[in-house]
């Protein structure tokens, strides 16, 4: 069973507090994927979806090299481009996916990458989170992409209740102001990546001491150690849900 998440939000004065710990704490926060250019990082988000940002960055440099734009990839061999993207996973729907966008690109916004969340979503391939990732690191507008680092540190957090990507984003950006949307999804997901892990968060090492799952972890541990391997039984919660990828 996975560790519940809290059952009520905090105050805003502490979510407040717990943010601008983050803030503190991961001040030049900024995306792993490598790019150059607003294509590359579009290309880059489409094959990340369940996959990790190390991987991807193992797999762009010899695609780029390949295809190194819209109109180049628009032009692309559906099957050369599965044999580069392949370590990414679904790499079939990937490599269709980004041939179509980068089609897409150069049919309708003469092979730039448009920076308006209509224009993006309207891509093959693209959610509202790529759009997000698109718009708030490229081009840096205010937007708040959830993947599933913010997604679950939101909601250990206490910051937010909601059980799907799109409401973690809108109570997220209800308590961060609008300049610094783009900068708090980095905060969470590098506190996702480095310390309030997916399995087993290391709360002993975390700066938010206000956390209100830190007792919920510790009795979840507690609970677990004491039933031996396995799954610990007695810890209630729900289900946890994963946000779709884009
Ligand atoms: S105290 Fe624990 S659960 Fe809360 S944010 Fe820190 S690592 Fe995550």
């Amino acid at each position: 069973m996975p560790i519940p998440f809290p059952k009520r939000k905090v105050s805003r004065a502490v979510a407040a507090e717990e943010l601008a710990i983050l803030e503190r704490t991961y001040p030049h926060a900024v995306t792993a994927l490598e790019y150059r250019t607003p294509f590359e990082l579009l290309i880059a988000v489409i094959l990340s979806a369940q996959c990790t940002d190390a991987r991807v960055n193992l797999t762009t440099p010899r695609l780029f090299a390949r295809y190194p734009d819209a109109e180049a990839l628009a032009r692309a061999d559906q099957d050369d481009v599965e044999k580069i993207v392949k370590s990414c996973g679904f790499f079939r729907m990937k490599a269709k996916n980004i041939i179509a966008a980068a089609r897409a690109l150069v049919a309708e916004h003469g092979g730039a990458v448009p920076a308006d969340r209509e224009s993006l979503e309207a891509l093959p391939g693209v959610g509202r989170k790529t759009a997000n990732v698109v718009m708030s690191v490229a081009f840096e507008e205010a937007a708040f992409a959830v993947d599933t680092h913010v997604f679950r540190v939101s909601r250990r957090l206490g910051l937010t209740l909601a059980t799907t990507p799109r409401g973690v984003e809108e109570d997220v950006t209800k308590l961060v102001p609008r300049e610094k949307w783009r900068h708090a999804h980095h905060w969470l997901i590098l506190h996702g990546r480095e310390i309030c892990k997916a399995p087993t968060p290391q709360c002993g090492r975390c700066p938010v001491t206000m956390c209100p799952s830190r007792k919920i972890v510790a009795r979840y541990l507690a609970l677990k150690n004491s039933a031996g391997p396995g799954r610990p039984s007695g810890v209630g919660g729900g289900a946890r849900r994963r946000p779709r990828s884009s």
